[in-house]
């Protein structure tokens, strides 16, 4: 990962750790000759600037899908909150500024572009085989099943799902990315784990 690029991952408000998201970078930078990168979750833009990093080294897109109104988690009162990312006019929570700001601010609005609405609206239309898929969405069961169920037939052969926050021990985080996500991937037969690094677990497509 370039340095200049680490500096604004750093500084992004968000929730990747640093060695995350290189392997995200390394993955995306290996598979985007292949087709787009479709991230859900976006954020501030935190991981979109690892996997964009890729695509400014080597060409592609990354497309990033977030309603930018927050997870269960995000709202005011819950563990993940952060008063700073609410529209005060609204009283609702609001990313998208911030994702923009910090996406100019690594030079990488041509290879990010944000889809901004519900996860399953934006899959329901979706069209284009993906060479990499990252779900970091929202975590409650519904979410983790809809993100799956939505977005992981989007894989194309050979193609990779990488999934953020799985914890096969409850006492390290919450079920839904592991057992809506993760085990039901392994299950459905199409996809073989090929790594895991810290709560990142990437699958591929055969
Ligand atoms: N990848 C980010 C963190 C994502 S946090 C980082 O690196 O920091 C999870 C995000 O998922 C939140 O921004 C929330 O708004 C979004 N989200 C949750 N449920 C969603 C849904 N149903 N549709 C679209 N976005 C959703
Ligand atoms: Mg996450």
């Amino acid at each position: 990962m370039p340095a200049d690029l680490l500096a604004h991952a750093h500084e992004a408000k968000g929730f990747m750790p640093e060695d995350e998201g290189a392997a995200l970078h390394r993955i995306a930078r290996e598979r985007l000759r292949h087709g787009p990168v479709l991230e859900v979750g976006t954020y501030c833009g935190k991981s979109a600037i690892y996997l964009g990093g890729a695509a400014r080294e080597i060409g592609g897109v990354v497309f990033t899908v977030d309603h930018h109104r927050g997870s269960e988690e995000n709202q005011a009162g819950w563990e993940h909150h952060d008063p700073s990312v609410v529209d005060a006019e609204l009283g609702k929570m609001d990313t998208l500024g911030q994702f923009r700001r910090n996406i100019a601010r690594a030079g990488l609005e041509d290879q990010v572009v944000a889809i901004v609405g519900a996860s399953t609206t934006v899959s329901a239309h979706w069209n284009t085989p993906l060479s990499l898929l990252f779900i970091d969405g929202g975590h409650g069961e519904q979410p983790a099943t809809d993100d799956y169920e939505g977005w992981a037939h989007h894989v194309m052969p050979g193609g990779l799902l990488a999934i953020h926050d799985v914890f096969p021990d409850p006492a390290d985080g919450g079920r839904p990315p592991y057992e809506r996500i993760y085990l039901p991937a392994l299950e459905s037969g199409d996809f073989t784990e090929v790594e895991a690094v810290g709560s990142l677990r990437v699958l591929r497509r055969g």
